[in-house]
C-alpha cells in the first residue's frame, strides 16, 4: 500500500508518516501542494493525505487539479478548519473524507482503511512496486497503467519479485516459490520465464526493473 502525505508542518508529517509505516504501508511526503502534485503525477499512490492549509496552495486547489487529471484514488483531507461550509465543499470537490486536526491516529487509521475499501482496493491484495502494479484476487499486472498479460508462472515470479523487491532472489528461491519446494524441474527454466517477464514488463516501458545479479540470481529494482 503505496500513501502520498502532503503535510507541511513536519511534527504532523512525522507522526503520520510513522503510523502508516507501522502499519507496514509505504510513505512519501510533499511539503507542499506543488511537490505533492508532481509526486501523484510520477508515481502511482493507492490514497493521498492531505492537509488543508499548505504553503503555496490550498487543499481545494490540490483536490481540484487532482480530479481534473482524473486520478481516482481516494483523498483524505486533513484540515484544522472545523466549519462545516469547508467540509462540504471539500467533499463536493471530490474528497472521499475530511479529518479535523487534532486527531486520533487509530481514527485516522480506520478511515484510510474505510476509504480504500470503499475503492475496493483491499489490504493485501493489491502490490505495488514503482509503476508496476498487480492486483492478487484478479490476477492483473500494470505498468504506467497499461494492463500486462501474463502466464500463470510469470505472475507468480514476478508476484515473489515484488514482495521482495530490492532484494537478491537466487534461482532455487524464485524455483520454489513458484514451482513448490519439491519440484524437480532445473533452475534454467527460472531464465526462461525472466527472459519472457523481461520482453512484457520491461522492453515496452524502456526502464528495466528486473536485474540479473551475477552468480546469483535476479532483483526487482529501480
Ligand atoms: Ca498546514
Amino acid at each position: 500500500m503505496k500513501i502520498l502525505l502532503i503535510e507541511d508542518e513536519p511534527a504532523i508529517a512525522k507522526i503520520v508518516s510513522s503510523a502508516l509505516r507501522y502499519e507496514r504501508m509505504s510513505v512519501d511526503i510533499a511539503r507542499c501542494g506543488k511537490a505533492g502534485l508532481r509526486l501523484a503525477v510520477a508515481n502511482k499512490y493507492d490514497l493521498i493525505i492531505l492537509d488543508y492549509r499548505l504553503p503555496d496552495k490550498n487543499g481545494d486547489e490540490v483536490c481540484t487539479q487532482l480530479r481534473s487529471a482524473n486520478f481516482d484514488l481516494p483523498i483524505i483531507i486533513l484540515s484544522a478548519i472545523f466549519d462545516s461550509e469547508n467540509k462540504v465543499k471539500m467533499l463536493d470537490l471530490g474528497a472521499d473524507d475530511y479529518i479535523t486536526k487534532p486527531f486520533e491516529l487509530t481514527e485516522l487509521l480506520a478511515r484510510i482503511r474505510a476509504a480504500l475499501r470503499k475503492h475496493k482496493i483491499e489490504f493485501g491484495t493489491i502490490l505495488s512496486y514503482d509503476d508496476l502494479r498487480m492486483d492478487l484476487k484478479k490476477h492483473s499486472v500494470e505498468r504506467q497503467g497499461n494492463k500486462i498479460k501474463l502466464r500463470d508462472k510469470e505472475i507468480r515470479i514476478l508476484e515473489y519479485m515484488m514482495r521482495h523487491a530490492e532484494q537478491v532472489l537466487t534461482r532455487e528461491m524464485i524455483l520454489s516459490y513458484a514451482w513448490g519446494p519439491n519440484t524437480e524441474r532445473f533452475t534454467n527454466v527460472v531464465d526462461v520465464h525472466v527472459h519472457h517477464l523481461r520482453d512484457k514488463v520491461d522492453k515496452p516501458f524502456g526502464i528495466p526493473m528486473i536485474q540479473t545479479v551475477n552468480n546469483v540470481g535476479y532483483k526487482l529494482s529501480k
